[in-house]
């Protein structure tokens, strides 16, 4: 399969560059050339299907023409190491629990699966793979853990000095092993602006086997994807999911799409956003205007630019009536998540995240108008993630930590102190 880049149909790469280069020099998006369908021998019998299962035959899908099965089968089964179930809050209220993973976020499901294919990608290669990425908070969390102890591979994170949270920064700063963090003394904006600075100086770049892990790599994309069929083998057979999406970079939702061109039956999507609405506007008014960022609880939506939102109007040909059919836009002030936050909880004794919470706003509102349907909010991460939020609306205590986040309490942070020079940062780059 060649991919191709959404700015220039004529530029293609084969599947190890579109991985490993993550983004084109044109600042497009990679796209496969043709997009994957699963047979009827599949759908026949998906109902059935375990969710590893279920993984295989779609990586087959989209990578089986570049990797072998048996390789795409480890890649999928050392991925889905845990289950994405799904929880009846109320008949046609369900809730998706995507934060069962190690970093309790369903980004952990696309650093699993991308540290996987990366480390097959270059496994004849004898230069060490070094993955560069720049975190505020939950992406470096999950590319550390992801790419622990794999072979091959290295990660150096780049994550703003004070900036974030005490456990947030464990999860960054405390596995060792081939995981190493640079604590910057400035801002994410400076974060990002090293690690470009990095791939800009081609001579480093090539020299230490530079890749990126950043979320329009499109190995993050296709396993995101796995988990909407999974949900909609546990809802009775013959109902079509509403599948309801917190998004920010849209990176989720646009995995949906993708499990739809495989032919997975959905009812609609709704994109739920934070007052970071980009989106919710271009659906209802067909004009996309990207403005800077505004800080709210829901944080890892706050984007004004969304990085993906190309991918998405490639996969709709550039029409806005098309994608509106399929995709309804709605926004949630914070004042809104709060209260949800505790209804839901007054309601249901279930305690949801503030991102979760702007996805069930958005439930209930579809549902308002259409009676009939069965939402799938997805709960994008655990609510333990957020106890500042949680506790000010729940009292304290009121969500238990999962032993995996409690334990990183303990643990010993190592990082190195840099500032925001990029020749000391490729000096050091070089010196590792
Ligand atoms: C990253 C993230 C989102 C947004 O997902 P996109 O794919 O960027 O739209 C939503 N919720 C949580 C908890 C996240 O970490």
């Amino acid at each position: 399969m060649l991919y191709h880049s959404t700015n220039n149909p004529s530029h293609r790469v084969d599947l190890k560059e579109a991985i490993l280069r993550s983004l084109p020099p044109d600042n497009g998006l990679y796209m496969p050339d043709s997009l994957p369908v699963l047979g009827d021998d599949f759908w026949k019998s998906w109902r059935q299907q375990s969710f590893t299962e279920t993984g295989i035959a779609v990586a087959n899908a989209f990578f089986g023409e570049d990797v072998p099965s048996q390789a795409l089968a480890d890649i999928v089964e050392g991925t889905l190491t845990f289950d994405a179930p799904l929880v009846t809050l109320a008949p046609g209220d369900h809730v998706l629990e995507l934060f069962h993973g190690p970093t309790l976020a369903f980004k952990d499901f696309g650093a699993r699966f991308m540290a996987r294919l990366m480390a097959w990608l270059t496994r004849g290669d004898d230069r060490m793979l070094t993955v560069l990425v720049a975190t505020s908070g939950d992406t470096g969390g999950a590319v550390a853990s992801a790419f622990h102890n794999v072979p091959g591979t290295r990660v150096v994170i780049l994550y703003p000095k004070g900036k974030v949270s005490g456990l947030q920064e464990k999860q960054l700063t405390a596995l060792g092993g081939n995981i190493t963090a640079l604590e910057i003394d400035g801002s994410f904006d400076d974060c990002q602006t090293l690690v470009k600075s990095a791939f800009l100086d081609r001579d480093l770049s090539e020299s230490l086997n530079l890749t990126s892990a950043n979320s329009i790599n499109l190995a993050r994309l296709v396993p995101q994807s796995f988990y909407y069929i999974q949900a909609a083998r546990q809802l009775p057979d013959g109902v079509k999911p509403v599948f309801v999406v917190p998004s920010g970079n849209f990176g989720n939702l646009t995995a949906g799409l993708l499990a739809v061109n495989l032919g997975l039956p959905v009812d609609h999507f709704i994109a739920a956003t934070n007052l970071n609405d980009v989106v919710p506007e271009f659906l209802r008014t067909g004009h996309y205007v990207t403005r800077p960022s505004m800080a709210t609880i829901s944080n890892a939506m706050d984007v004004g630019a969304p990085s993906n939102f190309t991918r998405m109007s490639a996969l709709f040909k550039g029409s806005w009536e098309s994608m509106k059919a399929n995709i309804s836009g709605i926004s949630f002030t914070d004042d809104q998540t709060r209260a949800a936050i505790r209804e839901v909880k007054a309601l249901y004794d279930y305690e949801i995240d503030p991102h979760g919470a702007v996805g069930w706003l958005a439930a209930r509102a579809w549902r308002a108008e259409h009676p009939c349907s069965s939402t799938v909010t997805l709960e994008t991460a655990h609510p333990a993630k957020f106890p500042d939020v949680m506790n000010e609306e729940l009292g304290p205590d009121a969500v238990e930590i999962p032993e995996r986040l409690a334990v990183l309490a303990d643990r010993e942070k190592v990082a190195i102190q840099l500032g925001t020079d990029p020749a000391v940062f490729h000096e050091w780059l070089r010196s590792m």
